[in-house]
């Protein structure tokens, strides 16, 4: 029999509004989306940021078959909305959906159904509601409940930001998953709050627009910094701290500058890319980013000298041969097993024609996976500089 998993699919992991910035397509520019399917093969949405788009392709493109999913939506700003009109399954009568979402003050009654109407009324959008026939309901939620999806257990806490904000954490049978974006840090009741609803997850997702230094100039605007999501990802003893919610003026080299910075403190943080996959299983938890975005590939002949960190943090130096190289990056076989987002000091002989120089270069590791020989890996590296 396979083995139980819950697998946590980044789609959209951007803050504010999407960017489609060259300086920002490795962490990604969509807004805040997030898939899970649960051991019980449920299919859950986190938001419906842009990302939600990509996801609704995907889902549209692998099967022909009912596309069903509950959907559990934090608050009602754009970059967590945005997506529901150019989801490609809700025009379709045969699919079936389920939102959840809180009554909002300023809308009233079934906001998140007013919400949709809203976004296709006229003159923002095409085609009117009537197009959307996949079958919808609608559940409010509150700060505090707990209900049932499958056999997972759902429970929301409120979150201190403008307007309000549900987290999400999600029990499945193998794990635990909780969704914390847009919370800003200092208010003593919301934070007690998020610690239980963070205590000892797998998988911690929060808020992490800001720098610490930035948080300071932007207090009132919702949004948290890495070392809060640190200090509660201490405090609830969490295995893993996803960094989410990236500001759409953070570049991949201050992402990178970010996750550095937490994983001297806590050492199991991961910045959320578009593409990573998270696997909760009976073991360790598995993070993967599959998808990389890279350019022409070449198969290529470089000697190159290697040097980085393990994934338990000992520096290695290591020779090899660059055999696979694209203008973004390379894919190189590894005696050591690099740790995932982390970065590699690279030095190619003579990369060029008749160049008697070394190059050196930096990348950053994009994905682990098996070698062609025994105790090797494949590490696909994406250069920085
Ligand atoms: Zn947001
Ligand atoms: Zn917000």
């Amino acid at each position: 029999m396979a083995k139980e998993v819950a697998k946590l699919s980044f789609w959209g992991v951007r803050g504010s509004t999407p960017t489609v910035d060259r300086a920002t397509w490795r962490y990604g520019g969509n807004t805040s989306c997030l898939e899970l399917i649960t051991p019980d093969g449920g299919r859950l949405i986190l938001d419906c940021g842009t990302g939600l788009r990509i996801l609704g392709n995907r889902l549209a493109a692998a099967s022909d078959k009912k596309i069903e999913a509950e959907i559990l939506v934090t608050h009602y700003h754009w970059d967590h909305i945005q997506g529901i009109p150019f989801f490609a399954p809700l025009y379709s009568p045969q699919n079936k959906f389920h939102f959840y979402s809180f009554r909002s003050e300023f809308i009233g009654r079934d906001s998140l159904k007013r919400v949709f109407e809203a976004q296709m009324a006229h003159p923002y959008f095409p085609v009117d509601l009537q197009a959307m026939s996949a079958v919808r309901d609608f559940t409010d939620v509150s700060g505090g409940d707990c209900f049932a999806i499958g056999k997972n257990r759902v429970t929301t806490c409120w979150l201190n930001h403008p307007q309000g904000c549900l987290g999400y954490r999600i029990e499945t049978p193998v794990g635990t998953i909780v969704y914390a974006t847009d919370n800003e840090p200092g208010n003593l009741e919301y934070e007690r709050n998020l610690r239980r609803l963070a205590e000892g997850a797998d998988i911690f997702i929060n808020d992490a627009q800001y720098t610490p230094e930035q948080l300071e100039h932007h207090r009132g605007w919702g949004h948290s910094s890495w070392r809060e999501g640190v200090r509660i990802a201490e405090g609830a003893g969490v295995r893993n701290l996803v960094l989410f919610h990236h500001d759409p003026d953070s570049s991949d080299k201050a992402i990178d500058g970010i996750l550095r910075d937490a994983r001297e403190r806590f050492e199991n943080t991961w910045a959320a890319a578009e593409g990573m996959v998270m696997t909760l299983g009976e073991e360790e938890t598995d993070v993967v980013i599959p998808a990389v975005r890279d350019g022409l590939r070449r198969e290529a002949h470089f000697r190159a000298r290697v040097t980085g960190l393990t994934q338990e943090g000992k520096a290695f130096e290591e020779d090899t041969v660059i055999r696979d190289l694209s203008l973004h990056g390379a894919l190189i076989y590894l005696d050591h097993s690099p740790k995932l987002q982390s970065e590699l000091q690279v030095t190619i002989e003579n990369p060029g024609n008749g160049a008697h120089t070394d190059r050196a270069l930096r990348g950053y590791v994009v994905r682990i996976e098996p070698g062609p020989e025994k105790d090797q890996v494949g590490v696909g590296i994406v250069f920085t500089e």
